[in-house]
């Protein structure tokens, strides 16, 4: 079935992923968001191993790293690899993808055992800890919820923490949020930048007493952690970053309301469209 373009993008909960894609591609946006009376077109699982391990590994960080919070759920005290065969039933690895899985156990510990050690010499610096938080804002940039409401309030932006902690230090107050990436390690923060400037903004808008945010991400594969460069002040969140978003936002709207136009590039050889993508053919 054809789907006509979008014309209302109001009630779009918009993500860094999903603005990303609407605009790099309008043909992929359509593909995988269609609008809802419009059967989802069937998703090819091309490149999704990656995506498959990926879950498997972030839900076995999660477990371990909610040990000692009040979100614990490894009650049972389940091993890194006992955890990541549960994680590969659940997201449903293939035997090969599930021996890729298990060669992160070694990278997984190292993180896990810096963190806690992290966590015992912060103490009760350490305010709030937080494993994959759901965090949504409107687009005044005041807190809302992450999913709709009852009565069809929508969030404008939303997305999810794999780890932050809200941190108070002498007289400073900060955020830090780190993000697991499966993917091959890089030397800086730097190709993460959009994803980074549109957390540190709902941090502000979820915690206005804070002075800074802090953006960190872990490579699973290696333990490995990179921060950003420079931490991010309040006053550059909300003078800079503030209308950055909503800048790119819009960007993203008129986007997919004047195009569906499949536009290829270096990210098609990780697009689960592929089969069905008219430019590849
Ligand atoms: S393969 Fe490339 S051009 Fe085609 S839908 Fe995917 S991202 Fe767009």
């Amino acid at each position: 079935m054809e789907i006509p373009l979008i014309v209302d993008t109001d009630n779009i909960i918009w993500s860094h992923s999903k603005v990303d894609i609407a605009l790099s591609c309008p043909y992929k946006y359509y593909s995988q968001y269609p609008p809802a009376k419009y059967k989802k077109s069937p998703s090819f699982r091309v490149s999704a191993g990656e995506g498959r391990i990926g879950s498997a590994v972030h839900s076995t960080l999660e477990t371990l790293l909610r040990v000692g919070t009040p979100m614990a759920r490894n009650k049972t005290r389940y091993t890194t690899k006992e955890l990541l065969m549960r994680g590969a039933i659940k997201h449903e690895l293939t035997l090969s993808e599930m021996h890729v899985a298990l060669e992160y156990i070694g990278g997984i510990d190292r993180f896990v055992q810096r963190h806690f050690s992290w966590r015992e010499r912060l103490g009760n610096r350490i305010k709030h800890l937080m494993v994959e938080k759901k965090v949504g804002i409107s687009k005044d940039f005041t807190p809302s919820t992450f999913w709709p409401r009852k009565d069809k309030t929508y969030p404008w932006f939303r997305m999810a923490w794999d780890l932050a902690s809200y941190v108070v230090n002498k007289d400073l107050t900060s955020i830090n949020i780190l993000d697991h990436k499966t993917g091959a390690p890089k030397d800086s923060t730097d190709s993460y930048e959009d994803q980074c400037r549109s957390y540190a903004v709902a941090a502000l808008v979820m915690y206005p007493d804070i002075d800074y945010v802090q953006f960190q991400v872990h490579y699973p594969a290696t333990g490995e952690v990179i921060s950003r460069e420079n931490t991010m002040s309040k006053e550059e969140i909300r003078d800079v970053m503030y209308p950055w978003l909503k800048e790119r936002v819009e960007k993203a709207c008129t986007s997919i309301k004047t195009s569906q136009e499949a536009r290829k590039d270096w990210y098609c050889n990780y697009c689960n469209f592929k089969p069905t993508c008219p430019t590849l053919r």
